[in-house]
């Protein structure tokens, strides 16, 4: 009897992060909205960007109040004993959680390469701060929301290799390497604004950034599609699904169902209405509030994208993209 009751209760306290990789507008907010929409999810969205978030006071929650107007995270903050900045460069409180270029500086790259390639715990004195912070906010989120699976969208692989070697044993790392076709990234990337369905139900247009250097979009496209590909196929092919951004917005029940098999849940056809439920997500495009379904695939890029631009797409990563399958 006793070895009966043990057992559903090891499976209670494994907890699962899926972290979300690929490059830059592949569409991941889309995917990781969608993921969280089931019962025993939730989505943290681009969490490595919690310290400039919270410091911005223009930003939204994907609840669609202002990030300080929103009560999860005003009560997230207050349990953590921290504020919320007055400007994006108040970075004066000390709850730093951003692995960012620490770990990729050619003095400390080496430092990585047992940890991709055998798992082995990562050290670095520069980033144990980050790390320690990371999972107290991970924790918190999980006591507070009672999930079993949190969703991080950040999509920085070696950061996540690293969490992943110093999770404690209840928690799993899981990863979702996204691809999107790179001319589809190429046409998103040279959007200078976006629209915003606020909670008042008004769509407002904000400028966005102005991309200077297409070509170092598609060089850095192909660098970290190849890159995570690689990596994982060879040394996290068990912890890994590989899933095409066009597949899944054709087909989104097929690929849902793929993942929640993947992490041992039922799937739930609620996670399919977007507009259902209330999400929080911290970062990511504009889709964490707007989007209310999703739409099939965006094939904008064919009539938008410019000839020029295109042209050298072709020249330089058109192997690529071939390759992939598109
Ligand atoms: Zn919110």
């Amino acid at each position: 009897m006793l070895i009966l009751e043990r057992i559903p209760l090891i499976k209670n306290i494994l907890k699962i992060i899926i972290i979300i990789l690929g490059s830059a507008r592949s569409g991941s907010t889309l995917l990781a909205k969608t993921i969280g929409g089931h019962s025993a999810c939730f989505t943290l969205g681009e969490i490595n960007r919690f310290n400039q978030e919270i410091n911005n006071p223009k930003t939204h929650c994907g609840c669609g109040k202002k990030l300080n107007k929103c009560d999860f995270w005003i009560h997230t903050l207050k349990e953590l004993n921290i504020d919320f900045g007055t400007s994006v460069k108040d970075n004066t409180h000390d709850f730093n959680v951003g692995i960012f270029k620490q770990i990729t500086k050619i003095s400390k790259f080496w430092m990585l390469i047992p940890t991709i390639l055998f798992g082995k715990k990562y050290k670095n004195s520069d980033i144990e701060n980050e790390i320690k912070n990371t999972f107290i906010l991970y924790q918190k989120i999980f006591n507070k929301t009672g999930s079993k699976v949190l969703i991080d969208s950040t999509k920085g692989l070696f950061r996540g290799l690293i969490l992943q070697s110093r999770s404690p044993e209840n928690i799993q790392f899981k990863f979702i390497q996204l691809i999107r076709d790179g001319r589809g990234v190429l046409n998103s990337e040279m959007k200078t604004s976006y629209v915003i369905r606020h909670n008042d139900g008004i769509y407002r247009e904000y400028k966005g950034r102005i991309n200077k250097n297409y070509k170092r979009t598609i060089n850095s496209w192909i660098y970290v599609n190849l890159r995570n590909f690689v990596i994982l196929k060879l040394f996290r092919n068990q912890d890994t699904l590989n899933i095409k951004y066009e597949n899944f917005t054709e087909n989104p029940e097929k690929y849902l169902k793929q993942i929640y098999s993947k992490i041992n849940l039922e799937y739930e056809v609620s996670a399919l209405n977007l507009d259902e439920g209330i999400n929080h997500i911290l970062g990511g495009n504009a889709s964490r509030m707007n989007a209310k379904k999703i739409n099939r695939r965006d094939d904008a890029w064919v009539n938008k994208l410019d000839k020029n631009m295109l042209k050298t797409f072709n020249i330089r990563a058109g192997w690529f993209n071939k390759l992939m399958g598109y």
